[in-house]
């Protein structure tokens, strides 16, 4: 929301305003990235195998295989995501970061940091599917 105001404001001084942007955008990856970080370290911690024997206490050993498997997706997701920003701030100074694959339109701040493997707006995102 703030992202799109933002842009729409800056079109009279565009070329000066994508530098400004470009700044912003990578402290924001900086931030997901450190964010993604420390989810991969705490689901990595919660997916060791489970032990065999009774010393996990009142959750049964069931249980603890199953809350198991669902921290190895996130964990998973969490490293998909990871790459993602990884290569989004590689591309940073690509001339065409930040638009659309498929259409040039300005690709919103806000998709790129939550989606930042896609290269297509959301309009273009949903009628490819
Ligand atoms: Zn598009």
């Amino acid at each position: 929301m703030v992202a799109r105001v933002y842009i729409q404001l800056s079109i009279p001084f565009k070329i000066s305003m994508k530098k400004i942007d470009k700044i912003e955008v990578k402290k924001r990856i900086h931030e997901e990235i450190t964010r993604a970080e420390q989810d991969i370290n705490r689901l990595a911690a919660s997916v060791k195998p489970v032990s065999p024997d009774n010393a996990i206490g009142r959750i049964s050993r069931m249980e603890a295989i199953s809350a198991r498997g669902v921290s190895k997706s996130a964990l998973s997701q969490a490293r998909v995501r990871l790459a993602g920003l990884k290569s989004a701030l590689k591309n940073l100074d690509e001339p065409e970061f930040g638009s659309c694959f498929e259409c040039g339109e300005q690709i919103p701040l806000a998709r790129i940091l939550l989606m930042p493997q896609s290269k297509m707006c959301v309009a273009c995102a949903e009628s490819a599917e």
